[in-house]
């Protein structure tokens, strides 16, 4: 059904349409008009319509259709499940802080990465999403719910450092000043700790804040919960986390989901202080969401764990969650569909 147009830079399109016949200045001009969020050719209005036509004919626009939406009672979090051009679901929701609306996005149809914890990754992964279907999320999630975006967390669906090409050529169309424009000041990455990923991302050097997943510090139990530590363990990754501060700057954000009796001891505190040596981290702090799918229980030491990080001089916050009246947690309301599908309904 031809390419996806939303994923192209200006310089792609340029070259396309000079290709085509048509003056350079052109380009800029179907860019704009598809990162303001068009859903046809039909709407780009200043192009001739023989070449809007054209376009149609060679290219595919609009992936994304908004399947279901829940809307927070409690705090106004709206969480969209989105339906593919090929018929995949994904998700994407927006919370509203008092710095800004933020949109959490996905960057791939399910996950390879078998966290224990975690209701993305228990269906496999099914395919990479493009750049322009991470865009379209940003910008379909801000049009419908009406909420200006000025944030943007990849930490939806997926594992953004092992689709990273695709997540390199999103963050360009987002950041480009004819696009959304959003600071890369204001876009997180979340990674579950793909060393080669995260060492690329410091060559670049780019400003976006990294978090990375870690949930345990040492490696027997970040095997046990993390597969992707037994191919880059603990070690391997401070190394490259310590090495990607001193290269940006940028100081890291490390997530620790607290499990009851597997992560939250006071010696893994004690550890944490220890590998964060030199580096100024923060520790965010997130009640393990249950998982109806999983074993594991959410920390009852919470309050403690922070506490022993703070006294040490590590900056640790306990994440508040947002959106607890819906299924607003990484994968849960795809699961939810897909379930009922498989069941018929
Ligand atoms: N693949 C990326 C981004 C997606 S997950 C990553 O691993 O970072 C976003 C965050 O939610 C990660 O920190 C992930 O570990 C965490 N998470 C997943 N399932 C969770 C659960 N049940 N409770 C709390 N946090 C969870």
């Amino acid at each position: 059904m031809g390419i996806d147009i939303r994923s192209m830079t200006p310089e792609e399109l340029t070259d396309a349409l000079k290709a085509m016949g048509e003056p350079a200045f052109r380009g800029k001009q179907v860019f704009t008009w598809l990162h303001r969020g068009v859903r046809s050719f039909e709407e780009m209005s200043d192009i001739p319509k023989a070449l809007r036509e054209k376009l149609a004919a060679a290219y595919r626009l609009g992936g994304l259709t908004a399947a279901q939406k829940q809307v927070s009672r409690l705090d106004g979090t709206a969480k969209y499940l989105w339906e593919l051009h090929d018929g995949n679901c994904i998700e994407s929701v927006v919370m509203r802080y008092r710095h800004g609306n933020t949109v959490c996005i996905s960057s791939q149809v399910g996950c390879r990465m078998g966290c224990a914890f975690c209701a993305s990754t228990l269906g496999g992964k099914i395919r990479d999403l493009t750049a322009g279907e991470m865009a379209e999320q940003v910008m379909f999630t801000q049009a419908d719910s009406g909420l200006p975006i000025s944030n943007i967390v990849l930490m939806g669906i997926g594992e953004p450092l092992d689709n990273l090409e695709n997540v390199l050529r999103f963050l360009e169309l987002v950041n480009h000043p004819l696009g959304m424009n959003i600071g890369m000041r204001h876009i997180s990455l979340s990674t579950c700790g793909l060393v080669p990923g995260i060492r690329r991302l410091a060559e670049l050097e780019l400003q976006l804040t990294l978090s990375v997943s870690l949930h345990a510090p040492d490696s027997e139990t970040r095997s046990r919960i993390m597969p992707v530590n037994r191919a880059y363990d603990v070690d391997e990754l401070f190394a490259a986390c310590h090495d990607y501060f001193a290269r940006t700057g940028r100081r890291i954000s490390f997530e620790y989901a607290m499990i009851d009796g597997v992560n939250d001891a006071d010696w893994q505190a004690d550890l944490i202080v220890k590998k964060l040596r030199g580096m100024p981290g923060h520790v965010n702090l997130i009640p393990l969401n249950d998982v109806v799918e999983s074993p594991l229980k959410p920390s009852r030491r919470v309050r403690q764990f922070q506490q022993r990080l703070e006294n040490q001089g590590v900056t640790a916050t306990v994440r508040r969650s947002l959106g607890g009246d819906i299924d607003a947690s990484c994968g849960q309301l795809r699961r939810k569909v897909m379930g009922r599908e498989e069941q018929g309904q």
